[in-house]
């Protein structure tokens, strides 16, 4: 069963301030409030990263095919630079960014070193660099990609692990992890899928390569292969490379998930889709389209999916999800008038049922029939009763917070 041991503490400061009183305090979502400082100015600094990747206090994540390499299913293995030399050359950062783009030849392949961050409460044996310090986190890819030397080495390196006792975390979406090891695996997977779908330019079909330790990727104008071929090293024409870069960066795709409070704030309304186990129900979710407000995109996926008209929306809290690149952005909503609240399936099919659930059944709900898709309900769970994602989602702490009774209160005289 999950807890909400699983629920990150915040990383950042917990005073009082008048936001703090006037709007309660932060929620903070599974995968989000990372430990570590991710200083996202020093990921072009070679010489940074040279010392970075040597250091002793130095923490690899491993991911394969963006498994985590993992001790158990809570808790992910570090790896040494010692362990990874083989595929990680300590010369990797010896150039500049700019030259190992004037350089780029692309019969060579290596690994996507991304540098996470430091975590800086490890000043004691951690890396000193200018005033930051502390212990740098990087994740590498051993997936059995590039070139044939470079295969044969993530191979290796795989085996070499699994030997250990260590193994690849397999599953759809990893939920198992600690809070503070979610944060850093999410980073680390969103920029690892991110690399491996973009090897080649949006623009102009050639390959490209990853620069700021992972976080940019470049379409170089030369390639030094095309002279072994008779060719010039000039690579035709790129717009990337003529306006004003010649990067591309990772991107977030924004997603709405919404709780929805009834006119009367009584119930809300919950729906299912056709993949969930029976008894299920969750929050309301889709993608923000381009030009659309995040309210509106609230608005218009409640009334295509369940056919109810809101009013209000606000929003709550937001979570990071790295399947593959969203942001998934919480809000609350209410309905003005009873006459509104009628659903709907028959706009969109996406849903196999809405319904309006009273504030006492999704309560007892929360506390008996929270946990994981297929999960087993905790103790008191009753046979047919309602059940509803876990703490680490999103949803979860949507649903409470709407159905909290001081939240509302607090907004009780004024207009929604
Ligand atoms: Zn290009």
């Amino acid at each position: 069963m999950t807890n909400n041991s699983q629920v990150p503490n915040p990383a950042h400061i917990q005073a009082d301030s008048m936001l703090a009183r006037r709007f309660g305090k932060e929620t903070v979502n599974y995968f989000s409030s990372s430990p570590l400082n991710r200083l996202s100015f020093l990921r072009s600094d070679h010489p940074f990263l040279s010392a970075a990747i040597k250091h002793p206090s130095t923490q690899f994540v491993i991911l394969k095919d963006l498994a985590p390499l993992t001790k158990s299913p809570a808790a992910l293995h570090y790896a040494k630079y010692d362990d990874i030399r083989k595929l990680v050359p300590n010369t990797i950062y010896d150039k500049s960014e700019e030259d190992i783009i004037k350089e780029y030849d692309s019969r060579k392949t290596e690994p996507t070193l991304i540098f996470l961050g430091l975590d800086e409460t490890r000043k004691q044996d951690g890396l000193a660099w200018k005033i930051y310090s502390g212990a740098p986190y990087f994740a590498l890819d051993i997936s059995e990609i590039g070139s044939e030397e470079q295969r044969a080495n993530a191979k290796d390196l795989a085996s070499g692990f699994e030997a250990q006792g260590l193994s690849f975390l397999q599953g759809r979406v990893t939920m198992t992890l600690s809070a503070n090891e979610a944060a850093i695996y999410a980073q680390a997977r969103a920029l690892t899928d991110w690399n491996t779908r973009n090897t080649f330019c949006g623009t102009c079909g050639h390959r490209t390569i990853a620069v700021n330790s992972g976080t940019k990727r470049a379409c170089p104008p030369t390639d030094a292969a095309r002279l072994a071929e008779g060719k010039p090293a000039e690579k035709p024409a790129c717009s990337t490379r003529t306006t004003l870069s010649n990067l591309s960066f990772p991107r977030t795709d924004p997603t709405i998930i919404v709780a929805v409070i009834s006119a009367d704030a009584k119930r809300v309304l919950l729906g299912r889709s056709k993949r969930f186990p029976p008894n299920w129900y969750s929050t309301l979710a889709g993608f923000i389209e381009p030009a659309e407000s995040v309210e509106d995109a609230v608005r218009r996926e409640v009334w295509e999916e369940a056919g109810v008209t809101l009013s209000r929306v606000i929003i709550h809290s937001t979570q990071p999800w790295p399947y593959p690149a969203n942001l998934m952005i919480g809000a609350i909503a209410q309905v003005s008038d009873p006459a509104l609240e009628e659903i709907s399936l028959n706009h969109d099919p996406e849903l196999e049922d809405a319904k309006w659930f009273e504030i006492e059944e999704v309560r007892e709900a929360l506390r008996v029939g929270a946990g994981n898709l297929g999960e087993k309900p905790g103790p008191g769970y009753k046979e047919g009763g309602l059940r509803l994602p876990p703490p680490t989602a999103i949803a979860n702490q949507l649903i409470q917070a709407a159905i909290d009774i001081d939240f509302l209160a607090s907004d009780k005289n004024s207009k929604m």
